[in-house]
């Protein structure tokens, strides 16, 4: 088995495989773009392709040695580097191994290859230390680093890779792909689309796992604060265990639902129309004043997860839902 290459990276995949038929593949590779559009996957398939002995045109056989090794999950030219958990950094040590990895062993005769995800979990030391293995890779390395937030990249790191830029597929191409992987009628992966700004596998990821039952209960207990049927104590509790920055994504989508509306004047909410009545009457209570404020802080409290400055999440939660609970009051 080789990781999926999606039909909308086809292009990216060609200039690639151009270039490394010319044997003229740089030591570093910036895979940049929005999350869940398939970076990752690009990077492993590529990956599999310059680790194996004997491929077959562009893919790996999937039979030699190394790729049986590969598939084994113990190719020792394979290093895969990311942080130790969610919002965490990719620390100055796991950098220091990977030199170390790479100045002490032997390759297995063909290329060795690193990938890291998210590239932007960098912080100042150990995107210090990267910088080393940047300007002396060795032969035949190859880095890939897997960037959904170049800004938050350090210009030096930048500057010495190849960048590849990943758009996010129309939506045309994203949902006949998410439609027929998932065996679902056209309408309901749109709707999934629409729930990840039309990245395909986050639209994945959202049916098969757990995350879908998470929108669900974040839904209903929006619903019941505004009803005062749960505290905000309560509520930050039980979202303090899921996906933040998700949850955050999902609030914000809420209320560009409820300032379209107002200003469109329209009945139907075009990302969540699940939640219809309750947006209906936020739409006609809530002043835009409120909105707006609500919507700034969502941003401040996204950038400060995604700087990974450690947040107490509950208190996060609590000041959000107390703002979000405050929509339908008068004062
Ligand atoms: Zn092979």
């Amino acid at each position: 088995m080789s990781a999926e290459l999606y039909p909308w990276f086809e292009r990216q995949w060609q200039r690639l495989i151009a270039q490394q038929q010319a044997d003229r593949l740089p030591h570093a590779l910036l895979l940049s773009g929005p999350a869940g559009v398939g970076k990752y996957d690009f990077a492993e398939r590529l990956a599999n392709l310059l680790l194996c002995h004997a491929p077959l045109g562009s893919a790996p056989c999937g039979q030699c040695h190394s790729c049986e090794l590969r598939q084994a999950g113990h190719h020792p030219d394979l290093i895969r580097i990311g942080p130790e958990g969610v919002g965490k950094p990719i620390k100055v040590d796991q950098v220091r191994t990977l030199i170390d990895h790479l100045h002490s062993t032997a390759q297995q005769g063909g290329y060795r290859v690193v990938i890291m995800e998210p590239a932007e979990a960098l912080n100042t030391s150990s995107a210090n230390a990267l910088l080393k293995i940047l300007e002396e890779p060795g032969d035949r390395t190859l880095l890939l680093l897997v960037c959904h937030q170049p800004g938050q990249l350090m210009a030096t790191i930048r500057s010495r890779c190849q960048r590849i830029d990943f758009a996010t597929p129309s939506p045309a191409d994203a949902s006949a792909w998410l439609a027929e992987t998932l065996g679902l009628e056209a309408d309901r992966a749109e709707q999934l689309l629409r729930l990840c700004h039309g990245a395909p596998l986050r639209a994945r990821q959202l049916y098969e796992g757990d995350l879908l039952e998470q929108r669900k209960k974040l839904m209903t207990g929006l619903a019941d604060l505004l009803r005062d049927r749960v505290s905000v104590t309560d509520l930050a509790l039980q979202m303090s265990k899921f996906d933040l920055l998700q949850c955050l994504d999902w609030l914000n989508s809420l209320l560009s639902d409820i300032v379209r509306m107002q200003l469109a004047g329209l009945s139907e909410p075009a990302v969540n129309p699940d939640m219809k009545r309750m947006l209906q009457a936020l739409a006609k209570q809530a002043s835009s004043i409120k909105i707006f404020a609500l919507a700034d802080r969502i941003q401040e409290e996204r950038v400060s997860l995604m700087l990974r400055q450690n947040p107490n999440r509950q208190l996060l939660l609590e000041r959000l839902l107390l703002q979000w609970s405050g929509l339908a009051r008068k004062t």
